[in-house]
């Protein structure tokens, strides 16, 4: 995994001969749920993973693939971590462990969350997981996830474009690969399963689960919107067999963030600025539940020739102005076209309710 890594970006393009697969990687990643016995597995109606590769950019016009010396040192100091720590957790799943425990008691929780912001996390929610949100040909090894942020500084994602703002969302990943495992060991000591989900890639998806578990919601340009650092945040999963998390439903609240997606119908500002008309005007309604508010394909050839983009993340007014000063200033936009994500109807094996 390492050499891969090293490769990529010390090696670089090698003339124009060498292209790395992320993709490759993180299935090799993926390949250690092969050990869980009874890995919970995605809905008929869920989507593959969107691959990060694209056959269409050659290794020449690939920015990671092609940096100066400065930049691919900087680039391994995050990105060595990065692997080293995502490594570490998916051999978590090698080893059958049997937890003692099923229950936490709010004590045991607030303890959790604790150490959890201690060690960088922001915001912490929980979701029982909906199998349409597992992707396709993937699985999970436990039925709840616990989910958490982890904010990206707003200096360097404003120079979206750049790799200033690649190597924050970098130093996000590490992190985040570094908290999930920490936590999840934590939980083990105290007798629960616990599975750090991969913080590049998953088997699952993210900003589905975090706005399930109440985080934020998910705005026009497809990143989850929180209060506090707006967009400007990314997102881990733990996935545990603690039956009793405070979970949305469990405690009879509602998603309060949900009005976002009306502000996003009169703002448009990621679609305007996009260069390459990626982002949809109306997210599209997608068989798994969810909303597809990019076009992937679209979206990835800049991508990898432009450091990673970002241009829809640092252009946010969440991103900048901030959630409250947005939320303070919008008065409501009763004609905005209303998309919710099911919520689960939870059983474990369900698919998904009515919208
Ligand atoms: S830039 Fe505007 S439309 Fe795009 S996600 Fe942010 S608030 Fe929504
Ligand atoms: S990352 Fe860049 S190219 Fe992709 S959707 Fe956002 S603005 Fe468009």
């Amino acid at each position: 995994m390492l050499r891969n890594l090293f490769n990529t970006i010390i090696r670089g393009s090698r003339g124009g001969a060498f292209k790395p697969s992320l993709d490759g990687i993180l299935n090799q990643m993926d390949a250690h749920l092969d050990k869980i016995p009874n890995l919970i597995t995605p809905a008929p109606q869920s989507r593959p993973r969107t691959p990060f590769d694209d056959d269409a950019v050659s290794p020449g016009e690939m920015a990671m693939l092609n940096l100066p010396p400065r930049n691919k040192l900087r680039a391994l100091r995050k990105g060595v971590p990065l692997f080293r720590n995502m490594t570490r957790g998916a051999k978590l799943y090698d080893d059958a462990f049997w937890p003692n425990n099923d229950t936490a008691s709010p004590d045991l929780i607030a303890e959790f969350e604790a150490l959890a912001r201690h060690l960088g996390a922001v915001d912490i929610g929980y979701v029982e997981v909906p199998r349409y949100a597992i992707f396709q040909k993937k699985g999970i090894p436990a039925p709840y996830a616990i989910v958490f942020t982890v904010e990206m500084q707003q200096e360097p994602i404003e120079t979206a474009p750049s790799f200033d703002c690649q190597l924050e969302v970098m130093d996000g990943y590490m992190r985040m690969a570094d908290v999930s495992l920490q936590l999840s060991f934590w939980l083990r000591d105290h007798g629960y399963a616990a599975y750090p989900g991969m913080a590049l890639g998953g088997v699952t998806d993210y900003p589905h689960l975090a706005e399930l578990a109440g985080l934020g919601a998910i705005g026009y340009h497809g990143l989850l919107i929180t209060p506090g650092e707006g967009a400007r945040v990314r997102i881990n999963t733990i996935y545990t067999n603690i039956s009793n998390l405070p979970t949305l439903a469990a405690t009879g609240r509602e998603n309060e963030h949900l009005w976002v997606r009306d502000f996003c119908a009169m703002c448009h500002k990621c679609i305007r600025q996009c260069p390459v008309d990626a982002i949809f005007g109306t997210p599209q309604p997608r068989g798994d539940g969810g909303m597809q508010t990019i076009d992937h394909a679209a979206c990835r050839g800049y991508f990898h020739r432009n450091n990673g983009c970002g241009i829809c993340l640092a252009v946010c007014p969440f991103s900048h102005a901030g959630y409250d000063k947005v939320h303070g200033r919008f008065k409501g936009n009763p004609d905005a076209p209303q998309f919710r994500i099911p919520l689960p109807v939870v059983d474990g094996a369900t698919d998904f309710a009515a919208v």
